[in-house]
């Protein structure tokens, strides 16, 4: 339980959601335009009324106990552009992932298609967790679970999803960078094009299942059509580029109806996981909760020497959506010093 005054967590709270919306920018496009996520935060924090990090951070922690199953549902899979993944989304599961394992105690799996499976066994590996299979990682502290899900259509999805969630009992479930379908069950880039329907597994069915079986939901995203933004849907639909129509048969625009119980919007979408675990740091009173920048560069690097590419460049540099490393590295420092501020106590006398 947090040791800080509960008004005080409110002001670091405030703190951590400025700094993971800085827009300090990706680099120019059509696709990318720095103060759009600023202006989603902003409906997302008209709708929820609350920090969003602090937030989603008090609600995981009030539900996931000791040995519960987690879920985190990341990663985005294109055969020519993105073979091997894209570098937003999984750094930021797996350090998750770390938080939710040293703070928490509980059990992190990944539900992923075939083709990235092993990269989020490596991501896993990179924080310092090993991946196992389920019945060997019961058994070990500090282990992952990364389970395949079946690329199919809406209605094979949501089986799977059904049965996935009765053979765990998860409490929690996760998704950061993850594409949401539209109102017409499509998948849209940030450029306004359908991402194929072949290349991706629909793991937003099992947010929706978690969510109808009563399991906690969190969502983050930085884009729009991710998962999540379906609790501002109208809002994001009028902000986005893309938003109303895309540039795809549907025409009905890049944004995920998928609604979560708490969304997470910052500039880029590791930077938000960064200030989820700020936030658990601070409201479970323990600074191992936000991982360092060696952890963050170490995962970097590990996922860009295997071929995971740059969203924005597609190539395999330690940089997300254009952003330098060094920028992803001072978000974390600066997340670090804010969570250590926060436990500090002025001791002068006026
Ligand atoms: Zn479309």
């Amino acid at each position: 339980m947090p040791t800080i005054p509960q008004a005080d967590l409110e002001q670091y709270g405030e703190v951590i959601d400025r700094l993971v919306t800085t827009p300090v920018g990706k680099s120019r496009g059509n696709m990318f335009q720095p103060m759009k996520a600023v202006d989603m935060y902003d409906a997302a924090r008209a709708r929820f009324g609350r920090p969003l990090c602090l937030l989603a951070a008090e609600m995981i922690s009030e539900r996931v106990k000791r040995d519960d199953n987690v879920l985190i549902l990341t990663g985005s899979y294109h055969p020519l552009h993105f073979p091997v993944g894209e570098m937003d989304g999984p750094p930021g599961g797996a350090t998750l992932a770390l938080s939710l394992d040293l703070g928490l105690g509980a059990k992190p799996f990944f539900a992923n298609e075939p083709p990235l499976v092993g990269l989020m066994e490596e991501a896993c590996r990179a924080v310092g967790l090993l991946p196992m299979p389920y019945e060997q990682a019961i058994e070990r502290d500090h282990t992952a679970v990364v389970v395949e899900f079946p690329i199919t259509d809406h209605e094979g999805s949501r089986r799977a999803a059904e049965e996935l969630m009765d053979r765990h009992d998860f409490s929690l479930v996760v998704t950061t960078e993850r594409l949401g379908r539209n109102r017409k069950g499509r998948y849209h880039s940030a450029g306004g094009t359908e991402r194929e329907p072949q290349d991706r597994c629909k793991v937003d069915h099992i947010v929706d299942v978690a969510r109808e079986r009563g399991i906690l939901t969190v969502s983050v995203g930085d884009g729009g059509n991710e998962i999540g933004f379906g609790s501002i849907f109208d809002e994001t639909r009028g902000i986005v580029n893309w938003g109303e129509t895309c540039r795809c048969p549907c025409e009905d625009g890049i944004v995920s109806v998928v609604e979560s119980d708490a969304l997470i919007v910052a500039a880029t979408s590791n930077w938000g996981i960064s200030g989820l675990e700020a936030a658990l740091a601070m409201v479970n009173d323990n600074q191992d909760m936000m991982h360092d920048a060696a952890v963050e560069r170490r995962v970097l690097h590990h996922l860009a020497n295997m071929g995971c590419a740059d969203g924005a460049t597609v190539m395999t540099t330690p940089t997300c959506d254009g952003t330098p490393e060094s920028v992803s590295l001072d978000v974390v420092n600066l997340l670090k010093a804010t969570v250590a501020q926060s436990f500090r106590v002025s001791s002068r006398r006026f």
